[in-house]
């Protein structure tokens, strides 16, 4: 049913010279055109998200906005002949919280081919605990997968672990029967990340070496790597023959100082990782695995659950790198 009361949303503005954050009511017809009305029952943090309410040149393109680059709900109204009234469903990336409002509201508007259906086997609170994030450690294990890296090869790193990206990395390696080396600057997390199935902890600055020379000794057979910069080099120049790094953030520095040598004589693949844009049919087939056989045992302790009057402490400590875990935000 199309909603006749307003109802709420984060909204980012400009006043005074100053971008201001705060929840407003607004109501359907404010929201941009699109096919599929949905209401939002969880969305997540991202870090996309926390630049977004510091509309971030680049990440946000006008303002006022609404950030929240998920969601995941039911469907109020369709004119897409994919989507009925009731339909459980999900949207994550394509324009969602940047060139378009997004799922820090109750309600979201949408083109028909941004919805994914949701599988019976994963309700709205689980896929968003999964969110952009596990969507994106996902893609990060399927590259490393598809490029032949098994099991019983040495270990997989992965870095910036205590995150949203990376925790659900180290779950999903771990299920799938990886040995996961979890990198983070957080050691007091370490017992929650062994919880998750990684086989051992490191520090940041044992992936972040600044010597000069091409190569370092090969060690990791694969890396999900969410820093970039030097760490995303140093893993690069430490992958074994044949490995696969799949790089996906930045965090650490969008720079990558590197030779070709780790391509050109040990045959490492670097696998770039763009969640926004992944075509319909990959992200179908993720949506599904991560509903049937790559579903999470550990998916309920993994996500805390948040409303909008919460939203700005969690933002400032994401974007000071104190993050830890999934945030998942309760909309309705
Ligand atoms: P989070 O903030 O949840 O996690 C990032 C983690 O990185 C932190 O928890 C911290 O983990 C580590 N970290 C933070 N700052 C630094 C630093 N300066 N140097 C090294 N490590 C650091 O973010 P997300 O997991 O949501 O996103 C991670 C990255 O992936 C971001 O860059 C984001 O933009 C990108 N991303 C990309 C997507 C794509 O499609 N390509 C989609 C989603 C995210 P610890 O303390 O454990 O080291």
């Amino acid at each position: 049913m199309i909603p006749t009361e307003p109802f709420s949303c984060l909204m980012v503005r400009r006043e005074d010279d100053e971008v201001r954050c705060k929840i407003e009511s607004i109501t359907v017809d404010d929201l941009p055109p699109g096919e599929v009305l949905i209401r939002v029952e969880y969305s997540s943090l991202n870090y996309k998200d926390a630049l977004a309410t510091r509309a971030t040149r680049g990440i946000v393109e006008k303002l006022p906005h609404v950030p929240g680059i998920d969601c995941a709900g039911e469907v109020a109204a369709s004119d897409a002949a994919d989507f009925s009234p009731g339909d459980r469903v999900l949207v994550t990336g394509y324009g969602l919280g940047a060139s378009h409002w997004g799922g820090f509201a109750q309600y979201v508007r949408v083109p028909g081919e941004w919805v994914v259906p949701l599988s019976p086997g994963l309700s709205t609170r689980e896929a968003m605990t999964y969110g952009t994030a596990g969507f994106t450690a996902a893609q990060c294990v399927m590259a490393i997968i598809n490029q032949g890296v098994k099991p019983d090869d040495s270990e997989i790193v992965v870095t910036g672990a205590s995150g949203g990206v990376g925790s659900l990395a180290v779950a999903l390696l771990a299920k799938l029967g990886y040995n996961v080396a979890a990198v983070t600057g957080k050691q007091e997390l370490a017992d929650e990340l062994l919880g998750l199935g990684a086989s051992r902890i490191l520090g940041r600055d044992d992936v972040n070496d600044d010597s000069k020379g091409p190569l370092l000794p090969a060690k990791w057979a694969g890396a999900v790597d969410t820093v970039g910069g030097n760490t995303l080099a140093t893993l690069l120049r430490s992958t074994k023959h044949r490995g696969c790094v799949a790089a996906c953030g930045l965090v650490g520095g969008d720079q990558l100082p590197l030779t070709v040598y780790p391509f050109i004589l040990r045959g490492v693949t670097l696998a770039g990782i763009d969640s926004a844009k992944c075509p319909r049919e990959p992200r179908l087939d993720i949506w599904q695995k991560l509903s049937t056989e790559w579903k999470l045992d550990v998916l309920d302790s993994l996500a805390r659950e948040i409303t909008l009057e919460d939203l700005q402490k969690e933002v400032e400590a994401m974007l000071d790198g104190n993050s830890r875990g999934r945030v998942i935000l309760r909309m309705g």
